[in-house]
């Protein structure tokens, strides 16, 4: 084990003692009110990760962890709805102290199965960005489930070349090794190429694709009934940093009217698929007239100062424990 691996785990025990979470609760005391700072969760899947052999983990938080932490962000903090926030934009409507939004991106089905119930019993609102040609298209699975997917299922005599070199898939380790490394490969490839790249590495593995994970229109529109917001996330999930300004401006506003046209309406929100943004995205997002857009970075907003285009956020994934949260969501460890 490395050094830098020897002091994570280290840190990762120390935060989840009762000694944190009393030095937490009297960290939380002192931040008083908070009036114009706005915290806001990213979440991917709840879902228990027995459940789903071969699926991309890092993304998940578990049903119980899940409720737990809702339990806590709905006695600590003003849960608000993404309507509250446009109002506080567009109206100047003020909003509560210590508000906090709740979102969930890519629009899986473990969000109708496992997280809505739990929010609704909560009576907590909550917003779910959606890529909106994949409902009722089982055939579509976002690349990185594919790739994660083909790569645990591998015979473990397999190999996976690459331009970075050829990765061995005999242990658990060394596959999470080269799924990190082609992942990080296929961002920095223009959308389409990054596309076929995957297609081919997963054609030479001869594993077959993972089950389809994404709500149909059906069970969006159910959702909407029920009080669930949706924003638009593009069509296709490219990094939007990787396709060119034409492309930008056409997967927002497609996704956008595509979520006009199967729930009957749509608010001028966007996320950005893994977090791709720069200053030309920002502009095309601008100009096509999104009121609200989210990063993944991390980070709290100042609403006196944030763009409201470049709203950061805290993401949640399956090794955030409770503790971890809460210090992800005090000021000082924010970007
Ligand atoms: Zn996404």
């Amino acid at each position: 084990m490395t050094i830098q691996k020897t002091l994570k785990n280290a840190a990762r025990r120390a935060i989840n003692t009762p000694a944190f979470t009393h030095f937490l609760s009297l960290l939380e005391r002192r931040q008083g009110e908070q009036a114009d700072l706005l915290r806001v969760l990213t979440y991917h899947r709840v879902e228990n990760l027995a459940r789903t052999a071969g699926v991309y983990p890092r993304i998940m938080v578990t049903p119980r962890d899940f409720e737990q932490q809702m339990r806590y962000v709905a006695a600590a903090y003003n849960v608000i709805g993404m309507p509250d926030l446009l109002r506080f934009y567009v109206d100047g409507e003020p909003l509560p102290p210590r508000s906090l939004l709740i979102t969930f991106d890519d629009a899986y089905v473990d969000f109708a199965e496992n997280a809505w119930p739990i929010l609704r019993r909560l009576g907590l609102p909550a917003t779910l960005f959606v890529p909106t040609a994949f409902p009722d298209h089982p055939e579509r699975v976002f690349w990185w489930d594919r790739l994660y997917h083909a790569l645990a299922q591998a015979d473990s005599d397999q190999a996976v070349s690459s331009p970075l070199g050829r990765f061995s898939l005999k242990t658990p380790a060394q596959r999470e090794q080269a799924f990190s490394h082609l992942r990080d490969h296929v961002k920095t490839l223009p959308h389409a190429e990054a596309m076929q790249w995957v297609e081919q590495v997963c054609q030479s593995l001869g594993t077959p694709p993972p089950p389809a994970a994404v709500l149909g229109w059906d069970a969006l529109r159910r959702l909407v009934r029920e009080g669930v917001t949706l924003g638009a996330h593009t069509r296709n999930h490219p990094l939007m940093t990787r396709v060119a300004p034409d492309a930008m401006r056409q997967e927002a506003l497609d996704s956008l009217h595509d979520l006009e046209r199967e729930t009957g309406a749509a608010l001028p929100i966007f996320a950005y698929p893994s977090g791709g943004a720069n200053a030309e995205v920002v502009q095309v997002l601008r100009q096509a007239g999104f009121v609200l857009a989210f990063l993944t970075g991390h980070g709290i907003n100042d609403l006196k100062t944030a763009d409201r285009l470049q709203l950061r956020r805290i993401n949640v994934g399956h090794n955030t424990s409770l503790p971890v949260l809460r210090l992800q969501m005090h000021t000082w460890t924010s970007a």
